[in-house]
């Protein structure tokens, strides 16, 4: 087993990784900015670095300081969280390079799915079903690009190979912007992400976000925990997860499941990883990979009860898994409300003191926040403060308990989006289910239109 894991991350996140790591009875070493002395988990570890100023550049992206502190302290691995570090494949490779685990997958695989276009053609080669598409990069001829988007069929997307957080993608419905499109998403691509590299897929107008987990050992057994639906969005960042997605059918989840698996020990995939699908009219798209632990991992922790971040360290250790897919069995409902420190209306960030913070219980609530009262919100990050899990036996036994959780939360000093978290919950649409990911943006704009409020 590990004896110490430096957690490189902030927040929520740290905190949880953190638990799991005590739990197993690993020592833990909190790395922080200056601006985060006063972390939940800082305070809980067996011992704390800090490692640059507040700027996440300065700090939480230090490498050199990350490494350096695993050195001081003697640790034996580096867990990256989410964002920051995580699926950055240098940094990866440093890591081990420098005699260190990553906890996550190799640096090669990392790399792979950070390239869209190749983790498109290594899926397809897997069998994992994508958006029809160009299948490669767009080259500059225009008449051979015509073709392929003549094929494909309007509207099409283009997309850019490095991109990432819902940003280098443009939506073409006719022919006469094609080229256009193409070029500036090129441009744009290369300022943003160093690779001017675009591909073309159809865009598809009413899918789903629905979404696999997996567990891989990375030395050849791989499961499924089943999937979470992720369609409330709102400018392609999720607001509320659940699992499992409303309809899916338990002969479509076995098929999509079995098809992640293989994917995963085709590439020799280890750890915690989601791979993201689009979903409309019955049928996956796959989109990308994700090669880390993701945000809304505990809806399927509460319907599947396991805890993934344990697994997480189990593997860096080194174990085989144990868990074999005929011990996932799915119990009942999940759904996670991202908690915000941000103006329920115009969504700009509100950090600052929080004055007053008292957390809901009761059956089926799990909490996951680094906040406490007297906390004080630094304006350098991410303006996630907590998320707010419910469980119950079914989906409406999930929104009802939701309901009350959020009618429970206190949180004063600061706004926060828990009022729209009602609002989406007393949603008569978001209560049928099997929403599309445009469907939070399109009812909020008709909300302000009436100014009453969804619901
Ligand atoms: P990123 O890595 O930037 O998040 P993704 O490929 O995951 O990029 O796409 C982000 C979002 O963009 C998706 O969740 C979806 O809302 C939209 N999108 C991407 N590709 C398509 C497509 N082919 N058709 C329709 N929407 C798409």
């Amino acid at each position: 087993m590990l004896d110490k894991v430096v957690i490189a991350n902030r927040g929520e996140i740290a905190l949880r990784v953190l638990r799991a790591c005590h739990t197993l009875g690993i020592k833990t070493v909190a790395v922080h900015s200056t601006a985060d002395r006063n972390l939940k988990h800082v305070g809980m570890a067996d011992e704390s670095i800090c490692i640059g100023p507040p700027p996440a550049a300065e700090s939480y992206l230090n490498v050199p300081r990350i490494i350096a502190a695993a050195e001081v302290t003697d640790a034996q691995a580096i867990h990256p969280g989410y964002g920051f570090l995580s699926e950055n494949a240098d940094f990866a490779e440093r890591v081990e390079k420098s005699g260190f685990i990553f906890i996550g997958p190799t640096a090669d695989v990392i790399r792979l799915m950070g390239d869209k276009v190749e983790a498109i053609r290594a899926m397809k080669a897997a069998g994992v079903p994508c958006v029809p598409g160009s299948g490669g990069p767009l080259g500059d001829d225009i008449a051979a690009n015509t073709k392929i988007a003549r094929e494909i069929g309007y509207p099409v997307i283009i997309k850019a190979a490095g991109g990432g957080g819902g940003r280098g993608m443009r939506v073409v419905h006719t022919e006469a912007h094609l080229s256009n499109a193409i070029q500036m998403t090129k441009s744009e691509a290369k300022a943003a992400f160093g690779n001017g590299e675009v591909y073309m897929e159809k865009f598809l107008e009413n899918p789903r976000h629905v979404e696999i987990q997996v567990l891989a050992d990375g030395q050849g057994n791989a499961i499924h925990l089943g999937e979470r639906d992720c369609s409330m969005q709102r400018r392609h960042q999720k607001v509320v997860e659940e699992a499992p997605a409303p309809g899916i059918t338990p002969e479509q989840r076995a098929e999509i499941g079995k098809t992640c698996v293989e994917a995963c020990k085709r590439i020799g995939y280890r750890g915690a990883g989601t791979f993201e699908f689009l979903y409309e009219n019955g049928r996956f798209y796959f989109i990308e990979m994700n090669t880390r632990i993701q945000v809304e991992h505990p809806v399927t922790e509460l319907i599947t009860g396991v805890d993934l971040v344990r697994e997480q360290l189990l593997i860096a250790a080194g174990e085989k898994l144990t868990i074999r897919q005929e011990d996932i069995v799915l119990d009942g409902h999940a759904i996670e409300c991202r908690i915000n420190a941000e103006d329920p209306d115009t969504f700009m960030p509100s950090p600052g003191l929080v004055k007053r913070f008292e957390c809901p219980g009761g059956p089926g609530v799990r909490v996951d926040t680094h906040v406490y009262d007297g906390y004080r919100i630094p304006p350098n990050y991410d303006s996630m403060i907590g998320k707010l899990i419910v469980h119950g036996r079914d989906r409406a036994t999930a929104i009802a308990r939701m309901r009350i959780a959020l009618s429970e939360m206190v949180v004063e000093g600061i706004k926060t989006n828990v009022p729209l978290q009602q609002r989406i919950m007393a949603d008569g649409g978001f209560q049928a289910g099997g929403q599309n990911i445009h469907y939070l943006e399109k009812r909020m704009a008709e909300a302000k239109e009436k100014a009453i409020g969804i619901g």
